[in-house]
């Protein structure tokens, strides 16, 4: 039994991109601090990545700093390669990360503190950089009658591969790259039936503008607005997987049904499609449920960001956010997030 709080003058919650690159700028500046990982090895969530998404159909990783990526094999699934990437950065730049620890909460502390707490003990500390990420937050919605339904119903966080559903008549709900590439694996070996609730936008890759979509939802959370999941911001690109979708017919997009019944669904026109499976690519969203004591969102559910910081309290940092939800942003974010603690907060480290 543990007397009172291990302290530290900045507590990381997180131990993907986003907390590797603020732990690797916390050591850099000489910050005293410790990451709390809930994972049981490193990787974040590419530890829990489907087995078919291969180095060569993901986005794009980022380097982590100061530690190019080997050249990877395009085969490989990238639930194994980036996390030994991961591994081998934690294992070079000896960082001090503690797994598995999964915080509960995060409370006031006495004079200015935070206390986080955790299912493996408590720390106090002045200032938390929050990197935990989206993949513990799937967004599910809900459609009438959806209890109903005799099917497999899976959401992007459970699938592993297009085999469990060969045979089936499937419907695919999402807008986003998920959506797309899991079509695209499904429709190979099943009946697939794509719903969105918007008309879904492909762009040439070289038209692609990622920046403009960035900059939305920057403006979304420097004004408190809740921010939905990526994919409601997410253009689409015709990459090689999409185009091999829609070569097959399987891009053919429904407008989003309004029931589920046992074995189907009902569409927007009133009619019937028989299907055995549905799965949700409806996207994540940020898991901050353990900052609810800290009461940071505002009456309409968002949290008023300025850059990394929470608007309102300069000790907490949000990265992997909003528009820091890429490898490229978490990375830079991690950078942010300790250059504006180490001159707003700890002036006197
Ligand atoms: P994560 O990698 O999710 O890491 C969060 C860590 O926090 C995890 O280790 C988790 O265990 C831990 N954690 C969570 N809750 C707690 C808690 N309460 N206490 C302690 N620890 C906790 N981006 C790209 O740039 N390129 C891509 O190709 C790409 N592909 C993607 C594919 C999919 C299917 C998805 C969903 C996202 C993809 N992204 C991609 C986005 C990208 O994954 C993220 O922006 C980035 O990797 C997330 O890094 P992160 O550190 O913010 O979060």
């Amino acid at each position: 039994t543990r007397v009172g709080p291990i302290v530290h003058t900045v507590v990381v919650i997180g131990g993907g991109q986003a907390g590797l690159s603020a732990a690797y700028h916390l050591k850099r500046r000489g910050v005293d601090f410790v990451v709390l990982d809930a994972a049981p090895a490193p990787g974040g969530a590419w530890l829990n990545r489907w087995e078919s998404l291969r180095i060569a159909t993901v986005n794009g990783i980022f380097d982590l700093p100061g530690f190019p990526k080997p050249p990877l094999d395009p085969a490989e699934a990238s639930r194994v390669a980036v996390p030994r990437y991961f591994a081998d950065f934690e294992k070079a730049s000896d960082l001090p990360i503690l797994r598995p620890v999964r915080v509960t909460a995060v409370r006031p502390g006495p004079e200015e503190t935070l206390i986080v707490e955790s299912d493996r003990g408590q720390w106090s500390t002045r200032a938390i950089i929050n990197a935990t990420g989206t993949w513990t937050n799937p967004v599910r919605p809900h459609y009438p009658g959806q209890e109903t339904f005799a099917g497999i119903q899976l959401h992007t966080q459970e699938y592993v591969s297009a085999g469990a559903l060969a045979g089936l008549r499937v419907a695919v709900v999402g807008g986003g790259i998920s959506a797309v590439q899991q079509l695209e694996e499904i429709s190979q070996v099943a009946k697939t039936f794509w719903y969105t609730r918007r008309e879904p936008v492909f762009k040439d890759l070289g038209e692609f503008d990622g920046s403009g979509i960035i900059a939305k939802v920057v403006a979304d959370v420097e004004a408190g607005n809740p921010t939905g999941s990526v994919v409601s911001y997410t253009d689409l690109a015709w990459t090689p997987y999409a185009l091999a979708a829609k070569e097959r017919g399987a891009l053919e997009r429904r407008p989003m049904f309004t029931a589920i019944e046992p074995h189907g669904v009902r569409e927007a026109d009133g009619t019937f499609t028989a299907v055995d499976a549905i799965l949700w690519a409806t996207g994540f969203k940020a898991d901050l449920r353990h900052l609810d004591p800290l009461h940071l969102r505002n009456e309409r559910g968002g949290i008023q960001m300025i850059g990394t910081q929470v608007a309102a309290d300069p000790r907490i940092h949000l990265i992997g956010f909003g528009p820091s939800q890429s490898t490229v942003g978490a990375n830079r974010a991690g950078r942010e997030a300790v250059n504006t603690l180490l001159r707003k907060v700890l002036t006197h480290v």
